[in-house]
């Protein structure tokens, strides 16, 4: 089979790798779709999960794939049988810490690094724990199913934040997580959601959606949230992770307010704790997410009942093959990609905006 392997720090190439076999309570899964997170070319630049030449491993984390092979000698109860199209999350919290054993999985203490990784997506075939598999619906559209990864982390945002009927919003970065926290926002009965971008593309898409967008570049949105609103926005969520970004989250969030910080922790920003005592901010943090985020997302694709709208955040479709160069164009946030999938066996980009 063929995959993405990275064997250090930058060092990854699209070549033929060992097909994996599934231990005993694991399934082969077949990748039908997988897609490129944010996260997914600074990982690999910086080798997240500690891949070497000796060791390599195969990156990416999204997918929707359909199941080849069961090992299951103990028979496991599971919801999965040969052929079912599944989803399932990244991690494999350990189960045994002192978080996981108070239910806090999605801050397990061995998280992090390569232990708990499994098999990455941007290959063929991977292998996967039956008890982190989740069925998808025949009439579900795969492509839809990709998403479920960052839907459960913006279920895990939303529902941690609380928001709910009547509540109003400042998103900070309308990339995919925003996107997707704008959506569940709305779905929770949010009657008011502003976006701050600087592409003027992902700006369009926003007001395609229904969403009241600005561009932070050319529009005083502080001016905006002043006019329109008594103190400010009950909820702001962070997700661009940049200084400018949270500058507006402290000017914008209301007194008693809460603060989501969702974009890529940076230790270098200047986080106002002067505003957050003065204001009595709530900062909501979250990480990731939980395994019921994961079903929640899953049930919602299944349902069917916000799937057109999530279908507008796949933009492309790369061949799997040329990984490497849709990477690179992923890395731009100000064209007209928002979600890039990789399809094996393709020949061709398909742009799907
Ligand atoms: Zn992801
Ligand atoms: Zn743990």
């Amino acid at each position: 089979m063929k995959g993405f392997v990275v064997t250090g720090p930058a060092q990854a190439s699209f070549t033929e790798i060992e097909k994996p076999v599934p231990k005993p309570g694991q399934a082969l899964i077949k990748l039908e779709y997988a897609a490129i997170c944010g996260g997914d070319p600074g990982h690999i630049m910086r080798n997240a999960y500690g891949a070497s030449p000796e060791e390599p491993r195969v990156y990416g984390h999204e997918y929707v794939g359909t199941v080849i092979e069961i090992n299951n000698p103990d028979h496991l109860p599971t919801r999965i049988k040969e052929g079912d199209l599944v989803v399932g999350p990244q991690n494999k919290p350990c189960g045994v810490c002192d978080q996981c054993m108070e239910g806090r999985f999605s801050i397990c203490s061995s998280m992090f690094g390569s232990i708990r990784r499994p098999g990455g997506t941007f290959g063929e075939y991977f292998e996967r724990d039956l008890d982190k598999l989740f069925p998808v619906s025949g009439e579900v559209d795969p492509l839809v199913a990709t998403l479920a990864e960052p839907l459960a982390v913006a279920v895990y945002d939303v529902r941690k934040s609380g928001i709910g009927l009547g509540d109003t919003a400042l998103i900070i970065g309308g990339g995919a997580v925003g996107i997707l926290i704008g959506i569940l926002a709305r779905h929770n009965g949010a009657s008011r959601i502003i976006y701050s971008e600087v592409s003027e593309n992902r700006i369009e898409l926003l007001k395609s959606m229904g969403f009241e967008a600005y561009n932070s570049m050319k529009e005083d949105i502080m001016k905006i949230v002043r006019d329109t609103t008594k103190n400010g926005m009950s909820f702001v969520y962070e997700v661009s992770g940049s200084q400018p970004g949270w500058d507006l989250a402290f000017d914008a969030v209301s007194p008693h307010g809460r603060l989501i910080p969702v974009g890529l922790p940076n230790p270098n920003r200047n986080i106002r704790f002067g505003d957050i005592a003065r204001k009595e901010i709530d900062m909501i943090c979250v990480n990731m997410h939980h395994l019921n985020d994961f079903h929640e997302a899953v049930e919602l694709i299944n349902r069917r009942t916000i799937n057109d709208e999530l279908k507008k955040i796949v933009t492309a479709i790369w061949p799997l093959n040329r990984i490497g160069e849709a990477i690179e164009e992923s890395k731009n946030k100000t064209g007209k990609n928002i979600k890039i999938l990789l399809k094996p066996g393709s020949e061709e980009i398909i742009s799907l905006v």
